[in-house]
């Protein structure tokens, strides 16, 4: 029964690999220095998985950006503006757009790697693709490994998961394009296997996790071409599927001659007996039995007994693993210095996970390490017991809760009288989606109060300072419903796990997120429940300096759960509506300290979604309940908003309507307003402000190139329900830029006001 792993972080505890990235990038070091940091985490992180007592290390799982972009410099899939060139210059241009020698040149796209927060670089096929093979790096690495005494498992994309990524430029919206280019990709597929077998390699993993996915019927024919073809070179191929159950790829999957099949066992534990059925007899069959997206420790002893009662004939040809590369969780839990001993052992980073796989594997062989498995039992009860994880009143809360709860008093259209009534709001009114630009200032105090230099009084002070700014710059402008500006959050997540009680923060946690990029995601680790008010005072300060409204701001419960590490011990919904009460306690403490208008973000409700569509009904059944738990608490003429962004809307717009918000602000304006033709279709009952310019550029957008997308809008969205905003929320920017956006902006909303009160407005057709 050996042990292995599909991939692991290649980033470094101390994120070496950003670090030395970076300053490769602002020329502070050469490229042999950042070669050497590379060279030195490999061998560091193959050390680590031979002193664990794996019967592997994984080769390949390196990338110096992303593991997609190496395959696509491997395979010559470089776009001609990248130049000719095949080095580590092109591979950061294909990555960023610029490199430190060379023009800039428009990057590939990113986006996101199935339905986890890292991206991948987008491969970019031309009309006739040509592939040719350069496996000088991945050739390199194999031979690093070897030479440094360890048993080499390479790991590669295979061939149609690489196809399914990948833009095909002639491509008229149809997946199938893309297919004609297997047969060629397969030589190339072939060739470079070749290469591997000769330095001596007995097992490759091939890694298909679009095997997780809904195919169409001629992707599942194609892999039968494919791993024909494949099995010729004569390796023994791991076929490493994850990130979801086999389904009805199931029966396919077994079939595909390959000599291994990896699958999935955190998330698709059912499937184990259809594989006992299905697998045959001479495959071996790996098992992902520990969570690699997730922190917790694993309950070793149940693995173990799932190991136990595998058929005998099976056991012999079972492998122990993680469910999918540990690319997705933090680097080691032994980092975590601020952490109390007892809390440390509730949790297994990628290094921990090492030992767990080796330690189940070697129990299922029986040599059982007693020790570790009382260990293991003690962490989980202890963690079981623990008073910070279960919270009576949180279940009994949970236990109360009424379908009127998640209902508001009365629809919409009644409502929107109450609420024009009060606000008295112009025709088409300007508004912004949240924070103002985070200055160093603002960062500087906030270092300076979390290191205790400056004290609560002094940064509540500056915090002050900043809200009186970005409300006189609002008003200035002229915007009609005003924001604070979020300068006391450093990230929308973060700052209200903080706040919540059962939430905990790593020091170290970090995962990468794209390039060299990291993310330090919250840890929901118990029954969530608010303490205090966490915005009230900052939200009613604001509101005091103006008589315009200012709108109250809160991350919704799916965001907070989507950018978060969940409990393992409860499902996704019961913690999504957990949240969900706590911040309806907050949406009532705003509304009667006097808030009119509160935001509930949810940018993640999309991301959220699974990755099968038969699951999308469910996932949305309780991700709008919890939307609404949090938000159906106040009065009629209390206007709720929400915020959504990273686009594609189109398929979940019927859920997006079903939240019913008041107002929902929607970015729209990279796809050039293309999510309108979703709102033609569908008629959105509410009122809605489409983003007119895109936050994510530093170019001052054109008053007239908003007004027309206004006009554009008006044509989609009745006018009376037709607010202008930009498209996502303005920290990332600076100030000049965004007083001369938004007063473009401001100026657009205000020439189409004039014209439709003086009576142009027929010159605008009715919408259907
Ligand atoms: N209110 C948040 C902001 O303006 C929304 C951020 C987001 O959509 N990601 O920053
Ligand atoms: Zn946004």
């Amino acid at each position: 029964m050996k042990s292995h792993i599909l991939g692991y972080p290649r980033i470094g505890v101390q994120r070496e690999l950003k670090w030395a990235l970076e300053q490769y990038w602002a020329g502070q070091i050469d490229q042999p220095s950042l070669l050497q940091v590379g060279a030195e985490l490999r061998l560091r992180h193959w050390q680590a998985q031979a002193d664990a007592g794996l019967d592997f290390v994984s080769v390949g799982d390196f990338a110096w950006y992303d593991q997609v972009l190496n395959h696509s410099l491997m395979f010559g899939v470089i776009s001609r503006r990248f130049g000719s060139g095949r080095d580590l210059d092109t591979y950061f241009r294909m990555a960023r757009g610029r490199a430190p020698c060379g023009c800039d040149a428009a990057a590939n796209d990113m986006t996101k790697w199935f339905d986890t927060n890292y991206h991948y670089l987008v491969p970019e096929l031309a009309d006739e693709q040509v592939f040719s093979l350069d496996a000088t790096d991945l050739l390199a690495q194999i031979r690093e490994a070897q030479q440094a005494g360890f048993n080499a498992k390479p790991v590669l994309i295979g061939p149609l998961t690489y196809l399914w990524l990948a833009v095909h430029r002639t491509e008229k919206g149809a997946s199938e394009g893309k297919l004609a280019l297997l047969p060629h990709l397969l030589d190339t597929y072939g060739e470079l296997l070749a290469l591997i077998k000769q330095q001596g390699i007995e097992w490759l993993q091939i890694d298909e996790p679009i095997l997780a996915l809904d195919l169409p019927q001629s992707w599942k024919s194609a892999f039968e071409l494919a791993y024909n073809r494949l099995n010729s070179a004569g390796l023994n191929v791991l076929l490493a599927t994850y990130f979801g159950p086999l389904g009805d790829n199931l029966g396919l999957t077994c079939q595909l001659p390959t000599a291994g099949l990896h699958v999935d066992l955190v998330r698709g534990p059912e499937q184990l007996d259809a594989l006992i059925d299905r697998l045959p007899v001479y495959k071996v069959l790996s098992l992902g039995l520990v969570n690699g997206r997730n922190v917790w420790r694993t309950d070793l002893r149940s693995q173990l007994a799932l190991l136990q009662s595998l058929p005998a004939n099976l056991k012999q040809r079972v492998w122990v693993s993680a469910s999918c590369s540990l690319l997705h969780s933090p680097m080691d839990v032994s980092a975590e210095h601020k952490w109390p001993a007892q809390q440390k052992n509730w949790f297994a980073f990628a290094r921990q996970k090492l030992d767990e796989i080796v330690w189940l594997s070697r129990a299922a062989q029986g040599q059982l390490d007693t020790e570790a498995l009382v260990a293991s039992d003690a962490a989980i009860s202890d963690r079981a017991r623990s008073g910070f994880v279960h919270n009576p009143a949180v279940q009994a809360a949970l236990q109360g809760i009424q379908a009127a709860d998640a209902r508001r008093e009365q629809p919409y259209a009644q409502r929107a009288v109450a609420q024009h009534k009060r606000f008295n709001l112009p025709l088409l009114p300007t508004t912004t989606i949240g924070s103002f630009p985070q200055t160093k200032q603002i960062r500087a105090a906030r270092k300076a109060y979390k290191e205790g230099v400056l004290d609560q009084a002094g940064y509540a002070q500056a915090m002050r300072a900043e809200i009186a700014h970005v409300i006189r710059v609002q008003q200035s402008l002229g915007l009609d419903v005003l924001v604070h500006g979020e300068a006391e959050r450093n990230d929308m997540v973060e700052y209200f796990g903080e706040q919540l009680e059962g939430y905990l923060f790593s020091q170290q946690g970090w995962v990468q997120s794209y390039g060299s990029r990291c993310v330090k995601p919250p840890i929901i680790a118990g029954d969530i429940s608010r303490p205090v008010p966490m915005t009230v005072q900052w939200a009613q300060y604001a509101q005091s300096l103006s008589l315009k409204p200012v709108k109250g701001m809160l991350t919704g419960p799916i965001t907070m759960l989507c950018w978060s590490f969940p409990r393992d011990d409860i499902s996704r919904e019961q913690q999504a509506l957990q949240i969900a009460l706590a911040l309806r306690a907050e949406v009532q403490d705003l509304e009667a300290a006097g808030i009119g208008m509160i935001q509930v973000d949810e940018p993640a409700i999309r991301e959220g979604l699974p990755l099968r569509r038969a699951d999308w009904p469910q996932y949305l059944r309780w991700a709008v309940q919890a939307f609404k738990l949090s938000t159906c608490v106040v009065a009629d003429h209390t206007q709720i908003h929400t915020h959504m962004c990273y686009s594609e809307f189109n398929d979940i717009i019927q859920a997006i309507a079903d939240l019913d918000a008041d107002v929902i602000t929607i970015e729209t304006s990279r796809s050039n307003m293309e999510l309108l033709s979703a709102f033609e279709r569908f008629a959105y009952p509410n009122e809605i402000g489409p983003g007119v310019y895109d936050i994510h550029s530093p170019v001052v957008p054109d008053e007239k190139w908003m007004g027309n997308l206004l006009e554009t809008a008006a044509r989609a969205i009745p006018l009376r329900r037709l607010w202008v905003n930009p498209d996502c929320g303005l920290k990332t920017r600076g100030w000049p830029e965004t007083e001369a956006a938004l007063r473009a902006m401001v100026n657009a909303a205000h020439h189409l006001r004039q014209r439709v009160q003086a009576g142009a407005e027929k010159a605008l057709p009715e919408p259907a």
